[in-house]
């Protein structure tokens, strides 16, 4: 694929064949060593119908169905311009949450161990059901799609501040429950409150780094500080969901003269029945994922609270996979913009109306999972965001599960880690070794990269303590 270079960490591919607008990958040259296939979907991506300004890749892009996984694209919602589910991925709203202890590192040595196993005891996880709660019926399942953490809240698992400090103040508007399948339903019920499999995890972690003092002190994080991160998503309501409307999608394309060069970007208008059954049913998802990680982090205070007497407080709560509507400016004009961000995360700017009034001088808090045996980090927003407001997401894949779990065996990879001083969780080995760190691309040169392209400034890093893995 033909890059040319904008500006550092920003490349251009040039509009060619059926390509409605550029693509723009920002990056370093490092970073795509590997990117063909990915750079081809970024390409592909370009030609869906009403795409406006370019077909965005984040530094962490990799491949993913259809579109690319860290792939933004924003279609114009008045000129015809479409949803497709692999904009957003099968997880739907799969993202992270932080919370901050009210501890340091040295206060905290002595509880680890303790903490970990109860951790290990109280937060479901694996491939299959099981989760923390069971509705009593479909119609309890129904007011955790359309009420997300704010339901779970409500119901006790949580406090009113949490809410604050959730993207959507916890829950988004417009989840339209009948979108929702049988089979969706049925997988959703009994996996309310779980992680997940292998890539989901929950982690403590500490702040080992402060970039931005200022920022940081708004976020409630300060060096030596621990904290804990959840990485997970909307399980098999979310996939399920994908599932049946890319199939629906699929079929009825053709009716709308839509053509696309790869089955996987299957597509209809915002505006036509089949989008907004899509939508709503995605933002349905979105509220289950949402419910999700407020309910684990009720389990994880719990355990916090027992052995140790810490209290956890969230600093904040965003999704990576998710479609929105919102209003953005292009060539001078405000639009209403449909915009996919597939792993890629949301980065509101210092001063946007939609940031909770203690953080809106700061900017949104970004959350960026690396590995569990490297680093994660804090980011935000910063003034004139590029792609629509969008960064990175996590560290990327580079090798597939399968190769990576060929490099190292779970028990291997177990006792490295904790030789290195990370107790390790896992559910199982083969999961484990899955997710071992070398699978993934270097989270700190996704950081400097996305930084240096203008996309969000870093603010913190943590490093892990322990991992609870799916
Ligand atoms: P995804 O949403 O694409 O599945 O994953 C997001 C990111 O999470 C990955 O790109 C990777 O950087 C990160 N990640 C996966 N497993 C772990 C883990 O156990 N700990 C941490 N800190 N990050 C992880
Ligand atoms: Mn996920
Ligand atoms: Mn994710």
């Amino acid at each position: 694929m033909e890059l040319v270079e904008d500006s550092p960490y920003r490349y251009r591919i040039e509009r060619h064949g059926s390509m409605r607008v550029p693509g723009v990958v920002f990056a370093s040259r490092d970073l795509l060593a590997d990117a063909e296939q990915s750079l081809a979907q970024v390409v592909n991506v370009a030609t869906l119908p009403g795409i406006v300004t370019a077909s965005y890749a984040m530094p962490d892009i990799h491949w993913g169905y259809g579109f690319p996984i860290g792939g933004v694209a924003a279609t114009a919602v008045d000129a015809g311009g479409v949803v497709s589910p692999g904009g957003v991925g099968f997880d739907i709203s799969c993202g992270v949450r932080l919370l901050a202890a009210d501890c340091d590192r040295r206060e905290f040595e002595p509880a680890l161990l303790g903490v970990m196993d109860g951790l290990d005891r109280a937060i479901p996880r694996g491939a299959g059901p099981g989760g923390v709660w069971r509705p009593t019926g479909t119609r309890e399942l129904e007011r955790i799609l359309e009420g997300g953490s704010r339901y779970a809240v409500e119901q006790g698992y949580g406090e009113e501040r949490d809410l604050v400090r959730c993207e959507d103040l916890g829950a988004v508007a417009d989840a339209d429950v009948a979108q929702v399948g049988v089979r969706a339903r049925q997988r959703g019920l009994g996996q309310v409150g779980s992680l997940g499999s292998a890539n989901h995890f929950l982690e403590v972690q500490q702040v080992t780094e402060v970039y931005d003092e200022q920022a940081a002190a708004a976020f409630g994080l300060a060096v030596g500080q621990v904290c804990v991160m959840i990485h997970c998503g909307s399980r098999g309501l979310g996939h399920q969901i994908c599932t049946d409307h890319v199939k629906t999608m699929d079929q009825a394309m053709a009716r709308y003269g839509i053509t696309v060069p790869d089955r996987q970007l299957a597509c209809t208008p915002v505006h036509s029945p089949e989008g907004r059954d899509y939508l709503g049913a995605m933002a349905a998802a979105a509220n289950y994922g949402r419910a999700n990680r407020q309910l684990l982090t009720n389990a994880a205070r719990r355990v916090f609270q027992r052995a140790a007497g810490i209290r956890l407080s969230l600093v904040y709560d965003v999704s990576h996979n998710l479609a929105k509507i919102e209003t953005h400016t292009v060539d001078g004009t405000r639009r209403r913009l449909c915009v996919h961000r597939k792993g890629a995360t949301r980065a509101f700017p210092p001063g946007h109306p939609d940031l909770p009034k203690d953080l809106r001088e700061a900017g949104q808090p970004v959350l960026i999972p690396g590995t569990m045996g490297t680093a994660s980090y804090v980011l935000a927003g910063v003034p004139g965001g590029d792609a629509f407001s969008s960064t990175c997401h996590g560290a990327g894949r580079t090798m597939s599960r399968h190769q990576a779990a060929r490099t190292i065996t779970g028990r291997e990879l177990a006792a490295r880690l904790e030789r290195d001083g990370i107790a390790v969780r896992p559910r199982s080995w083969r999961g484990l070794s899955e997710e071992t760190p070398e699978a993934y691309k270097d989270v700190g040169a996704v950081v400097a990269a996305s930084e240096g392209a203008g996309l969000c400034r870093t603010v913190a890093r943590l490093v892990p303590l322990g991992v609870v893995k799916g």
